[in-house]
């Protein structure tokens, strides 16, 4: 299963580092029905009889009701949305009563934890405050389960996914690149963001084997650089290479 991570689907031109633009998007969508893949939910899952893939959106911003909600209507399928909730009803993000109508047309909402820490380097009862609160306040606000998880910054260690675990989710999804064995408690995903272009995309929604070892790579020296400069430093550095390039 290939769980994709996108996050603000931008009508203009894309912004932030993770930002997709509204074209791109499109035909993201189209190349999925041309493909013929299972679409499905981290936490639904799959039959196995397909190649499938799931769409995962991080942080709640308003594009994931004005501009990703409908079209999934329109294509019918459903995708996952990894909620922050205390920047739930905030500027550019969804609000209460739009993740309630998402919910009740059958899209997957799933925690990513209150605040946005890293939770990692949280003290063990902060880190647990954030899975179970942020849990907590979707079910109530949902009234529904809420079972999975996607972590800030993909930053997690054998203790957040044992928390995680005891929290209560089952599915649990980290930023490391590769294919989701279903079944499996920790997903691994693939990020789309504006680096990507439109002929990139038969390889983001089907890659063969060199570019899932290409990404790999390609994760761990971003992991390494990250240990050595931290998370501040690395940012600078990616956005200042970026800029130049
Ligand atoms: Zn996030």
């Amino acid at each position: 299963m290939n769980v994709l991570v996108l996050h603000r689907v931008a009508r203009g031109e894309p912004q932030a580092w993770a930002d997709v633009s509204l074209p791109m998007f499109d035909a993201l969508l189209d190349h999925l029905g041309e493909g013929g893949l299972e679409v499905t939910t981290v936490g639904r899952g799959t039959g196995g009889s397909r190649p499938a893939i799931c769409l995962s959106f991080d942080d709640g911003w308003r594009s994931d009701y004005e501009l990703v909600f409908p079209r999934l209507l329109e294509r019918g399928v459903r995708a996952t949305f990894f909620i922050t909730t205390d920047w739930v009803g905030r500027a550019d993000h969804v609000s209460w009563a739009q993740l309630r109508e998402m919910a009740e047309a059958g899209m997957e909402i799933g925690s990513h934890s209150v605040t946005h820490p890293h939770l990692a380097t949280l003290p063990r009862a902060e880190a647990e405050r954030e899975l179970v609160d942020s849990k907590c306040r979707l079910e109530q606000a949902l009234g529904s389960a809420v079972t999975a998880f996607a972590y800030p910054y993909g930053d997690c260690s054998p203790r957040t996914h044992r928390q995680a675990g005891a929290a209560g989710y089952r599915s649990i999804c980290t930023s490391r690149p590769g294919f989701a064995v279903w079944g499996a408690r920790t997903y691994p995903r693939n990020s789309v963001n504006r680096h990507h272009g439109l002929g990139e995309l038969a390889t983001l929604v089907a890659p063969p084997a060199g570019e899932r070892f290409r990404r790999q790579a390609h994760y761990w020296f971003r992991e390494s650089l990250k240990r050595t400069l931290g998370h501040t430093g690395y940012v600078w550095l990616r956005d200042t290479l970026y800029r130049r390039g």
